[in-house]
């Protein structure tokens, strides 16, 4: 359906958004050069971010996300592989349409947390930001989540502070209403 493509390229650009500056600094290999080049190729938005983190380089463009380490960076990718291409593709995939659908109120978030993070720390982290989960753990650790309508921008504020949180990503799935 054109909707699951519309959703699919969102998750495509939230990746390579995360990838940016990594990008314009010239450290992305391999696969992840191929698909952020890919991307920007053909987004407008991520043209425009590599224009001003060009910019900003050299000193700024880590700036964005000061805990994002090399380690971290593996994980990052991981997330992006699950979303793109991965085995838990479908599993993802479906679980972004379907809570779309039943719940269009609702905010989503993509999670992941350190590996090391226990489940109790993982379900009190949840609680406090009043997310449920949705999908999850992927072999990344990473979590789908539903949020209250309104809330969105809360709990990932709320989970960002938290160490044990690698990445909080925005799905950003705008119902139409
Ligand atoms: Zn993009």
């Amino acid at each position: 359906m054109a909707g699951g493509v519309i959703r699919f390229d969102a998750a495509a650009h939230k990746v390579a958004d995360v990838l940016l500056p990594w990008f314009v600094n010239g450290t992305l290999k391999g696969e992840e050069l191929d698909f952020v080049q890919r991307h920007v190729d053909e987004c407008p938005r991520c043209q425009h971010e590599v224009a001003w983190l060009r910019e900003l380089q050299p000193r700024g463009a880590r700036r964005w996300w000061p805990w994002a380490t090399a380690a971290q960076f593996a994980v990052i990718i991981a997330l992006g592989t699950l979303l793109l291409s991965g085995p838990e593709a479908p599993a993802l995939y479906r679980t972004l349409g379907a809570s779309n659908a039943a719940a269009p109120t609702t905010g989503t978030l993509v999670v992941v947390f350190e590996s090391a993070t226990t489940e109790a720390e993982v379900r009190r982290i949840l609680r406090s930001a009043g997310a449920r989960i949705v999908d999850g753990p992927t072999q990344a650790n990473a979590y789908v989540l539903d949020v209250p309508s309104g809330q969105t921008e809360r709990a990932a504020q709320a989970i960002r502070g938290e160490r044990a949180a690698v990445l909080v990503e925005r799905l950003g799935l705008q119902s139409t209403r």
